[in-house]
This record gives structure tokens, C-alpha cells and sequence, in this order.
């Protein structure tokens, strides 16, 4: 989709960096980081939210943030996928956060 940040993003037309990529998603760093290390894990596919999104993507997609995690030598970490806007999504391109770096709190705000 052309007018969806995440897709131009996933197919190189921003020249961002991944940190890792496969077959099935690319992992690159937030912007807006939240912890030391927060990179996105995001599928090649376009859909919407997690509620779209078929079971065999999703299991790519968490290997994916584990493969990425071991990547840059997080053994510790916390995965989020916000879905909807009171959940805190802002870009309606399914992603995974994922952050590490230093001890989390819990429950998130
Ligand atoms: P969410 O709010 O869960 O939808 O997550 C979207 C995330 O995308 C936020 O943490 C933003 O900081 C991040 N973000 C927005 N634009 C960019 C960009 N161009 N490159 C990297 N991360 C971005
Ligand atoms: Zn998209």
C-alpha cells in the first residue's frame, strides 16, 4: 500500500536500516525509542492489526522478534503489539515492539 508508512518502510523506498530481515519481515529501529534497545518487527505483508492477520503470519512474525532479539544479543526482553487506538497503535500496519535494555515496570500504562 503506497500510503501506509509501514509498507514503503518494509519495501526500502525510505532507505531505512533493518537491523534484521527475512523472508517473511523486516526489523528496524522505532524512532521514538523507548528503552534502550526498541526495534520494530514488521511483516512484508500489509494488514491492518493483529485481528487481521492469519495465524502463519503471526508465528513468523514472533520468530522473527526472537531471531531479531538474539541479533542484537537481547536474551531479555518484552514483546507489545498494540491493536486499536485506546490500546496506543498509531500506524494500522501490524507491528511488534520490541524492547529491552534495561528492567521493565509492570502494568504499562
Ligand atoms: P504503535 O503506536 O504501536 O502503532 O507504534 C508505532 C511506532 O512507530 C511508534 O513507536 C513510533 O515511534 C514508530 N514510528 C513512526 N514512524 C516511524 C518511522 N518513520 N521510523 C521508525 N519508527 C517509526
Ligand atoms: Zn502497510
Amino acid at each position: 500500500m503506497d500510503d501506509c508508512l509501514f509498507c514503503r518502510i518494509a519495501g526500502g523506498k525510505m532507505g531505512t536500516e533493518f537491523v534484521y530481515e527475512n523472508r517473511d519481515a523486516v526489523v528496524f529501529a522505532d524512532i521514538s525509542p523507548q528503552a534502550p534497545v526498541h526495534l520494530l518487527v514488521v511483516p512484508r505483508e500489509h494488514v491492518a492489526d493483529i485481528t487481521s492477520a492469519p495465524p502463519q503470519m503471526l508465528g513468523r512474525l514472533f520468530q522473527a522478534a526472537t531471531e531479531a532479539a538474539a541479533r542484537v544479543g537481547l536474551d531479555q526482553f518484552r514483546l507489545v503489539v498494540n491493536t486499536g487506538r485506546d490500546a496506543g497503535q498509531t500506524v494500522f500496519h501490524l507491528h511488534i515492539h520490541l524492547l529491552g535494555g534495561r528492567s521493565m515496570t509492570w502494568p504499562p500504562g
